[in-house]
Order: C-alpha cells, then structure tokens, then sequence
C-alpha cells in the first residue's frame, strides 16, 4: 500500500526523541534542528513532565540534561532504568554542563548509552543520535545490557552462573572456595552483556555496539576482551565452557545465571 504522501512516510516513520531540559533556549534550539532533520519531538522541563509524557507514549530516544529543577537526570535515569520500565532498553544521552569525568561515569554506570557536554555540536549530536538509534534496531533484542549495573543491583546482588558467583555492585568475582577475583570495568561490562542474556549467541558486531557505547577509545578486540575475561574466569580458550565461541557467529554464555528475586533485589 503506498502512502498517500512522502509527508506521510516521514511522520510514520520518523524516530520521537524526548528532550528534558529545563533551559529553554536549549530545548528550543534542538527541536528546531531535530524538526528540520525529520525528526518527531517533544520537549519537558522536568520528571514529572517526562514521565506523565511517557505514560501516553513510549521515546525512540531520550536526551536527559543532568541539572534539572526537582529531580536531576541521574536520578531519572535510574527510574527509567528500573527493571521492566517501558523505557529500560530505550537509547538515552546526557546533556550537560558537566563534563567531568566522574559525572560521565556516573552517567554511563547508571545506563545512558552516551554523553555530550553543553555547549555542544549539532552535528555531533545528530551523529550520535543517529548512531543510537541504528544500534536499537540492529540489536534489539538484547536484554537490558545498557546498563552496566541495573539499579537492582546496586546493594551488592549476588548473581550466579557455573562455579563462580558475582557481586553485582562491587563488581567482584567469588570463586567455590570464596576467593574473590576483581574485574575491570570492561570486564564487567563484557562479563554483565553475557549474564543478561545467557545461551544466545552474541555476535562480535552486537558485543561491540554494547560495548562501545559512551566510550571514546574503546580497544575493538573484542577477542582480546574476551581472552582476558576467560583467563579471570579461568575459562580457557579453545576448551571454553562458560563462554563459547561460536563459529563465525560470536560468543555465547553456556551456562544458566541464577539472580536473586526481585523483591531480595530491590530491599
Ligand atoms: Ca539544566
């Protein structure tokens, strides 16, 4: 069935961006220059407008400024985050006026899938964007890997899966006789892609997405990732049992995990 115009096309087929931001020049201007590149948006100055927004319909994308009147963007973030949330999986980028380092961690460990500090470039903005939103619909889906640590998990769950046990906040490895085992940040990250979505086959391209995401200078060997998260795990390589390599298809967690209830979770 052919549509009737090409307008038609674009307004059926063009991706709602959500901006919280509460200057409104700001919000202004991106709305202006999303509008203009067929983009659909709707723009809040806070939580309570962003949310009663979300309750009538769910964001392709959510651009989230951190210093917000009431409620900042982390905070937003977590709930938006929070395990069976309508936009737990949704592509989200900080824009603020905090570009520390610290604040871009926080930002990324809370689940953003990127970060821009202000005064920003359009065009940057609109790569990034666009980058998002490819990588949600090639890898849709992969459970709620964004997030490097779930706001479940952030009172030190317990995960389990084969011999070892993982402290979900501290990011630490237990082995059978209680020896722990630390892990970077990347293989955490690596290591909590597998968990979320245990016996599926993770190609190199869906672990990168995931993996690069909000990082400037990530290493693109994800086999060198992979080789230095079995040898922690003490998996070794061409025997794997954990993680397997699947051939010509990527890498897959082979064994159940194993988390604590909701409810244990959440307390
Ligand atoms: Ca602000």
């Amino acid at each position: 069935m052919l549509p009737k115009t090409s307008f038609a096309v674009m307004t059926q087929t063009s991706a709602l961006i959500y901006i919280v931001e509460d200057e409104t020049e700001i919000s202004e201007l991106l709305e202006e220059n999303l509008r203009a590149l067929g983009f659909r948006t709707h723009a809040v100055q806070d939580s309570a407008g962003l949310f009663e927004a979300l309750d009538r319909e769910a964001p392709d994308l959510i651009l989230l400024d951190i210093m917000l009147p009431g409620e900042d963007g982390l905070a937003i973030c977590r709930r938006l985050r929070l395990p069976g949330s309508k936009c737990e999986n949704t592509p989200l980028i900080f824009l603020s006026a905090l570009g520390e380092l610290a604040d871009r961690v926080v930002g990324l460990e809370l689940g953003a899938d990127d970060y821009l500090t202000k005064p920003f470039e359009m065009r940057e903005l609109v790569a990034r964007i666009r980058a998002l939103l490819r990588r949600a619909k090639r890898v849709p889906q992969l459970a709620a890997d964004q997030a490097d640590v779930g706001a479940d998990d952030e009172h030190g769950s317990i995960w389990r899966f084969g011999p070892w046990r993982i402290n979900m906040a501290s990011h630490t490895l237990i082995d059978e006789n209680d020896v722990t085992v630390a892990l970077s940040a990347k293989e955490f990250k690596l290591l909590n892609l597998f968990l979320r979505n245990p016996h599926r086959v993770l190609s190199r391209d869906a672990i990168l997405d995931r993996m690069s995401a909000g990082l400037d200078n990530y290493d693109r060997s994800i086999d060198v990732q992979i080789s230095r998260l079995r040898a922690k795990l003490r998996d070794s390589g061409r025997n794997a049992t954990l993680i397997r390599t699947m051939r010509g298809d990527g890498y897959m967690l082979a064994v159940a995990v194993e988390k604590p209830p909701a409810s244990e979770r959440k307390a």
